[in-house]
């Protein structure tokens, strides 16, 4: 079985003891990742990208979002990747319920890279996640995949936590490259990865032609591709990472979309952008039914 959904929700509630009522001071006293990843926990992770413009913006759609993950709500990790700028506000926002977690980092960890942000730095106020390799970070910003590489190894080597991004762009979907890109990308961005440091890694299958376009990918084609990057890690480490990683569908992912995509055996969870924007929609997505 993939995962359980349960009201232990509720009790934690009460006690902020397991993952997705964490204190928000205190994320890095998170359970041991190795441990939440045996049963492939359900990830559903927000990027906010370059949003919102205010601080004051962030603080009300954090909390509206935090509002929205109940004792009811499905027993799941829940993140937000914000702008540095934001993450403590919407850390003191997010009521100990979800992660707080950045949308890159730097490779290098001190020194002259104006503009720069460590994994130090953000590991020093309590941030347990971050993003790589998102594709937008790839194609506006020049991102290489040696580049994406070495932010994976310093995030792991922090003892911190990575989502890694892969996918493939329209023209090479329509080549029918997607097994292939996505190959290249696991094995180029985790390359000097242990196993072990795997237990702190998921994956965001985001396929380029689906993010911000409104065209989600079918769950059948997600699903396929998942299997696909799945077997690329038993190739790469062996069958245990291979089914203890989370794998998460990234691309235009609505309520609409969010319910039949997490019905899929390897789709472990969503990243989601525009969405996540809007409590509305982005509880919703929290609150899938599958
Ligand atoms: C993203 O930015 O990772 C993303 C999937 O965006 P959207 O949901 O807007 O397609």
């Amino acid at each position: 079985m993939k995962f359980v959904t349960s009201a232990v929700a509720a009790l934690s509630l009460a006690t902020c003891t397991t993952s997705a009522f964490l204190p928000s001071l205190t994320q890095r006293n998170a359970p041991q990742t190795t441990e939440l990843f045996a049963s492939r926990k359900p990830f559903i992770s927000g990027n906010w990208k370059l949003n919102p413009q205010t601080r004051e913006e962030a603080i009300t759609l954090a909390t509206e979002i935090s509002e929205g993950i109940t004792s009811a709500s499905p027993e799941s990790d829940v993140a937000l990747f914000v702008p540095y700028v934001f993450i403590e506000s919407t850390m003191n926002a997010c009521d100990g319920k979800y992660f707080v977690g950045a949308e890159g980092v730097c490779p290098e960890m001190k020194g002259a890279f104006t503009g720069a942000v460590s994994a130090s730095m953000l590991n020093s106020i309590g941030v347990q996640w971050a993003l790589a390799g998102h594709s937008e970070r790839r194609v506006i910003f020049g991102e290489s995949d040696e580049y994406i590489n070495g932010q994976v190894l310093k995030l792991l080597d922090m003892g911190m936590s990575c989502m890694l991004c892969i996918g493939e762009s329209l023209a090479e979907y329509e080549q029918n490259l997607v097994g292939s890109v996505c190959a290249v990308q696991l094995k180029k961005d985790l390359a000097g990865v242990s196993k072990e440091q795997m237990s702190r890694v998921a994956i965001a299958y985001e396929p380029v032609w689906a993010i911000g376009t409104g065209k989600v990918a079918t769950p059948e084609t997600a699903q396929n591709v998942h299997k696909t990057c799945r077997a690329v890690l038993a190739e790469m480490f062996d069958d245990d990472v291979a089914d203890s990683t989370r794998i998460l569908y990234g691309g235009s992912v609505t309520p609409d979309s969010i319910d039949e995509l997490m019905a899929q055996e390897d789709i472990d969870g969503v990243l989601v952008g525009g969405a996540s924007l809007d409590s509305t929609k982005f509880n919703r997505i929290i609150n899938f039914q599958a």
